[in-house]
């Protein structure tokens, strides 16, 4: 297996790298970069720019609107994404629900909502999760009753992330009882506002709004907005989470750490920090980065195709590794900044620079707000002891 670039790859690379240096918007790349949480209305200008280029749904076949690029284009893209302190747009809907509906959609789906999502008219959320079902996803209690035309749905959904300003729920529910809790699953399309839907916050340990409780009341949805078969829904979410397991391996996002990382240290040098402490720093980062190697080694080693049962363990290791890795990566930087960390988030653009502490760095307002949003990483898209109870089981299996 060859891992270096070819000609072709870094040309591209050249030309990614020049794409987002031109077209990123410079206010919203500082604050990516402060570790702000961005809302729809942030990232509507942004999603536009991908759309208008062609590059904003990668992963789609190319007969829908994808890229066509090759796996390892892919992994460029994503790199120079994360580097350049780009924005992920809508990822439930491009990385999730897009994918879904081009395998499994009805010809009337894929019409409906393909385009709309590449362009950002329509937002996705993700609704599995229920109070008694997050690990466990098969035992949810969602249910989708089948009535003429429609299905009423009744149920809770919790964690539903961007809920408030999301237009349609991809939402898992029981659509029969008679068969195993995982064959009696179905996938629907609930729209936002529907009479019977109340989206209620959860306030996160960050002091943020990203989480949602879901509530499901007699909701009547069109029975056309079912995506494949009755009953297929568990199938689809495998599909579906995988897609989102190997997205976070978050190589292009770790090495976006590993180039600013040292920056950091070098300008916290000059602003007190001592020599003995920033040789400790460098020490960490120096581990940091040779477990950063071996995963970008691994995120290439599955994108070469390397078949065979292996295929599951390595989505679920790479998942173990991105999210594990970014929690270190940002504790680092906790740790370097020390005191100018602050809780506060303000992700408005009118505020952030003006309001910090004199002689704060530029990164600290935001940096509490993504260490604990790594934090969460190892929990959502399956949590990392669920991911090595899937090593485990596949390779006990070789
Ligand atoms: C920030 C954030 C955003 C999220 N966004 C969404 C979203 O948009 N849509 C959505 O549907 N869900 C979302 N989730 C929910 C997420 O998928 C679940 O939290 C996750 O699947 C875990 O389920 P749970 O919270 O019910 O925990 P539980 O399943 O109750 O698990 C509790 C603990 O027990 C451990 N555990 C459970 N079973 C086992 C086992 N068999 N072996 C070993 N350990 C086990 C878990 O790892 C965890 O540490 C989000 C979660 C977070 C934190």
């Amino acid at each position: 297996m060859d891992l270096a670039f070819s000609a072709e790859d870094e040309a591209f690379r050249t030309e990614v790298g020049e794409f987002f240096r031109t077209e990123l918007p410079a206010d919203l790349a500082r604050r990516e970069a402060q570790g702000f949480h961005l809302n729809r209305s942030d990232l509507a200008e942004w999603q536009r720019i991908l759309y208008r280029k062609g590059w904003v749904a990668p992963n789609w076949p190319k007969e829908f609107g994808g890229t066509g690029w090759s796996p390892i284009q892919k992994y460029i893209y994503e790199l120079e994404f994360g580097l350049a302190n780009a924005p992920e747009v809508n990822l439930i809907g491009l990385s999730m629900v897009g994918p879904v509906l081009c395998r499994f959609g009805s010809p009337e789906l894929q019409q409906r909502f393909l385009q709309p999502i590449m362009s950002g008219d329509i937002w996705f959320c993700q609704g599995f999760s229920e109070p008694q079902a997050g690990s466990d996803l098969a035992s949810l209690r969602t249910r989708a009753v089948k009535r003429g035309n429609d299905y009423v749905i009744s149920g809770q959904k919790i964690w539903t992330t961007s809920a408030h300003f999301s237009d349609y729920m991809i939402c898992l529910c029981r659509t029969n009882d008679a068969v195993s809790p995982q064959a009696g699953l179905s996938m629907i399309l609930v729209p936002m506002d529907a009479p019977g839907v109340t989206v209620k916050p959860i306030e996160t340990i960050d002091g943020d709004h990203t989480v949602n409780e879901v509530f499901l009341d007699d909701v009547v949805v069109p029975a056309a907005n079912l995506v494949g078969d009755p009953d297929s829904g568990w199938n689809q979410a495998k599909f579906l989470l995988g897609n989102e397991r190997t997205h976070n391996a978050m190589i292009g996002m770790l090495r976006r750490y590993m180039v600013r990382i040292p920056r950091l240290i070098a300008t916290e040098l000059q602003h007190g920090l001592s020599a003995a402490a920033a040789a400790e720093f460098e020490r960490q980062l120096a581990c940091l980065r040779i477990d950063v190697d071996a995963l970008e080694w691994s995120v290439l080693r599955v994108l070469a195709g390397e078949e065979g049962p292996e295929l599951a363990a390595a989505a679920s290791a790479l998942k173990v590794c991105g999210s594990e890795y970014l929690v270190r990566a940002s504790e680092l930087e906790l740790d370097i900044l020390g005191p100018q960390i602050t809780p506060r988030h303000d992700p408005s653009p009118t505020s952030p620079a003006t309001s910090l502490p004199a002689g704060a760095s530029s990164f600290a307002p935001g940096r509490t707000t993504q260490h604990l949003y790594w934090h969460a990483s190892t929990i959502f898209g399956g949590s990392n002891e669920i991911q090595r109870g899937i090593i485990w089981n596949t390779l006990r299996r070789r």
